[in-house]
């Protein structure tokens, strides 16, 4: 019997199955969750990892069984290699190579950009394989083993934690900064110096397609730093859309906003609209139809293309606004009285109360969070009061 069985549910084996069945089962896991992947599921890598590296270690194993995973942090043989390491020692039988890290940069955009999609030419600094060594730095036989490491690129060095318990640390060994090797300074290649590497520009072009989205990624898979033994990783483009004067976009609708005068609201008018692509859409609202105050219209199919599938189009959804004038000369009341429809007749009950009717200050709720001192204050500063004492009968 085992204490606990969390590390075997977490590979989905039953305790006392076999090393190999054991590997099959984190092997197929581990690609699943692989955080190049499935970025969201990092802890569940991790704690996949940790249970391999525990169940698959004879001694740990043994531990883990009698007394749960408690025992082992007690004989401080916790888990120890990070997730990727045991990824690698299970996957990297040399067939597949590390691979060096994703490089983002980021690219603004206008909207008319990705409306009508573009290349962009993107000079860029990178690593790249000194071609004057291949990537040796140096004559072929000048290279020679870490003394300090032996070769390995890092120091183990051991810890007792107490009587019969050692802890293992890992560090980068310091003499060859983790390479392994070095190079006697005197055959070291003229051109990179012995780094094995030197810096490039590249130009790269960047084929914005009609629709891409803001925050999209464009990647060149290997296009990123050389290092020799290592799969280079990727370049990766990140579009910032730049915003835009008239047009704010919301997956594939366009929206703007339309200001008109209270005549145009009420008696018709046209409108000249240019599309991001510099064509001219007129819209009319004839004689006959009102627009009120922030009611919304839209033109089909001037959105934005729809990526991959760019003759599809969303709509250009339009906001009114109506200017309503300030004061009106009160001699023309009468005549435009007439041409709107009746008012509502009121009936004043007897004994009703006059009232003042004021503009809200809406600075008023923040004044009074502030404190009443502070309200004072700025009413003897201003000169004027928005509070108004309520009569009291
Ligand atoms: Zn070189
Ligand atoms: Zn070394």
């Amino acid at each position: 019997m085992v204490k606990e069985t969390t590390f075997y549910d977490v590979l989905g084996v039953k305790p006392g199955c076999s090393q190999e069945d054991l590997k099959r089962a984190f092997r197929k896991l581990a690609l699943k969750y692989h955080p190049d992947k499935n970025p969201n599921e990092g802890e569940r890598f991790k704690q996949m990892s940790q249970a391999y590296e525990v169940l698959s270690n004879p001694e740990k194993k043994r531990i883990y069984d009698a007394g749960g995973e408690q025992a082992l942090k007690e004989g401080g043989m916790s888990a120890a290699s990070s997730p990727m390491d045991i990824f690698e020692m299970i996957f990297g039988d040399g067939r597949r190579k590390r691979r060096g890290r994703d490089v983002v940069h980021q690219l603004s955009v206008s909207l008319e950009e990705l409306y009508k999609g573009t290349v962009r030419k993107l000079a860029l600094q990178k690593n790249v394989i000194c071609d004057k060594c291949e990537g040796i730095g140096g004559k072929k036989d000048a290279v020679e083993q870490c003394r300090m490491c032996e070769g390995t690129g890092y120091k183990v060095q051991l810890q007792q934690l107490a009587p019969g318990m050692m802890q293992e640390y890992r560090s980068t060994c310091s003499k060859c900064k983790g390479q392994g090797d070095h190079i006697k300074s005197k055959d070291r290649c003229p051109q990179c110096l012995g780094k094995k590497t030197i810096r490039d520009r590249k130009i790269l072009e960047v084929y914005i397609d009609k629709g891409m989205m803001h925050s999209e990624r464009i990647v060149f898979t290997g296009q990123g730093d050389q290092e020799p033994d290592r799969e280079p990783g990727n370049i990766v483009i990140l579009l910032e859309q730049k915003e835009h004067d008239v047009f704010v976009r919301s997956n594939n609708d366009l929206k703007m906003r339309i200001n008109l005068q209270l005549v145009e609201a009420l008696c018709g008018f046209q409108k000249v609209i240019q599309t991001l692509d510099q064509r001219n859409l007129v819209i009319t609202s004839h004689p006959g139809q009102v627009v009120k105050d922030s009611d919304i219209k839209c033109i089909p199919c001037e959105g934005m293309p729809v990526h991959k599938d760019p003759f599809t189009k969303g709509r250009l959804i339009i906001e009114f606004r109506v200017n309503f004038p300030m004061v009106i000369d009160p001699s023309v009341i009468p005549t435009l009285e007439q041409c709107l429809p009746p008012r509502e007749e009121v009936i004043v009950p007897y004994g009703s109360e006059d009232c003042p009717l004021m503009d809200l200050d809406t600075d008023y709720e923040e004044r009074e969070r502030d404190g009443h001192q502070h309200v004072h204050a700025h009413d003897e500063d201003e000169g004027g009061s928005s509070r108004v004492k309520c009569a009291t009968n």
